[in-house]
């Protein structure tokens, strides 16, 4: 695919901003050139704009060449730098399904570019001949979410594929919650659709929302517009350190995955039990979607409770939705004995 005539036309000439770390990489030397306070360290001098550390020690466990990899201040940075890069304002235009995460739509607006919306087959499948049916010349990339948030379902993989196969544009895979899986996800089709891009994020799995660090895997040429595009210093110091202790510690995160899933069916089975719920939609994250027969009325009790879950009633097929994130064992304990009393005091009045 020729990534170039993809670019938007200012981001093809742009020449980008090298900063003096950039410029000098070899290791100790007396720092004279980016006008930092000598004292005060190690939090006096500017983080290594390109991360390399990070992206060495995340390329190793993810079997991916650093040239592959980019780091953003969240995923929704990479989200942002895609609009920035590709789409050219007041002409282009992505696709992105309903129900989905809506941050897409939002980075569309904010950059004055139109978003075309498919919705998802029944069963919240993907819906591949509705998107390639949505697709023309102005259409610079297909944003999809698998497992999908707020559905909590993978897509399938043929599906997704045969539409990368066929678009000249970006096929963008957020893959926010793949760790709760489990499925392989799209990371070993990356070489053979030099389109794709697949987001991932330490805001879940990972545990580190609070620190801001998301993951775009593509191809390289996509990866260097992006990096040309970023703020230089777009992941702090501070950032850089938390995550490579975190990839350094992975066991704890594996031990907190499995301990999620675990969780995750014993709210389903226990969500199945009441009177007042409708349907529990099968969940490949660490949330779970629910149908109930009121659920401003559920969520309100709830929310009294001092327990807050995400009203999704109002979405196109979420009608009666509310998304229940997975907790820890006490928590959900908690959000079940409330349920439980909703139960006994609303079943009969229905
Ligand atoms: C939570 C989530 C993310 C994570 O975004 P960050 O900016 O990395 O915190 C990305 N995509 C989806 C669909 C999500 O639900």
């Amino acid at each position: 695919m020729k990534i170039d005539k993809l670019l938007r036309n200012n981001i093809r000439k742009l020449t980008p901003y090298s900063s003096a770390r950039t410029e000098y990489r070899g290791g100790d030397a007396v720092f004279l050139d980016a006008n930092e306070n000598p004292y005060n360290p190690p939090f006096n001098r500017y983080p290594d704009p390109l991360q390399n550390d990070l992206k060495s020690k995340i390329s190793s466990l993810r079997n991916i060449p650093v040239e592959n990899l980019f780091l953003g201040n969240g995923s929704d940075e990479a989200i942002d730098l895609i609009f920035r890069s590709f789409c050219e304002p007041g002409r282009d235009n992505v696709i992105s399904l309903v129900p989905s995460y809506g941050m897409y739509t939002v980075c569309a607006d904010i950059n004055d570019v139109a978003v075309k919306t498919v919705s998802l087959a029944p069963k919240f499948r993907f819906d591949k001949q509705a998107v390639l049916n949505a697709i023309d010349r102005h259409t610079k990339a297909v944003f999809i979410c698998s497992p999908n948030n707020p559905t909590g379902n993978l897509f399938n993989e043929a599906d997704v594929l045969e539409v990368a196969e066929s678009f000249d544009g970006l096929m963008v895979v957020d893959e926010a919650y793949i760790d709760f899986s489990g499925s392989r996800g799209f990371l070993p089709f990356l070489e053979r659709y030099s389109n794709m891009v697949v987001l991932q994020t330490f805001s879940k799995a990972w545990a580190l929302a609070g620190i801001r660090l998301g993951m775009a895997f593509a191809d390289p040429e996509i990866i260097r517009v992006m990096t040309k595009v970023k703020y230089p210093y777009n992941v702090s110091a501070l950032t850089q350190q938390m995550a490579m202790k975190a990839l350094n510690e992975s066991g704890e995160r594996n031990r907190w995955i499995e301990t999620i899933r675990e969780q995750r069916i014993r709210i389903e089975e226990a969500l199945k039990g009441f009177e007042f719920v409708e349907e529990v939609f099968p969940s490949d994250a660490n949330f779970i979607l629910v149908r109930v027969n009121d659920p401003d009325r559920v969520y309100q009790y709830l929310l009294n409770r001092k327990v807050v879950v995400r009203n999704r009633s109002k979405l196109p097929m979420c009608a009666g939705c509310l998304r229940i994130t997975v907790g820890n064992e006490n928590e959900n304990g908690l959000f079940l004995k409330h349920l439980e009393a909703y139960g006994r005091e609303f079943d009969k009045s229905n």
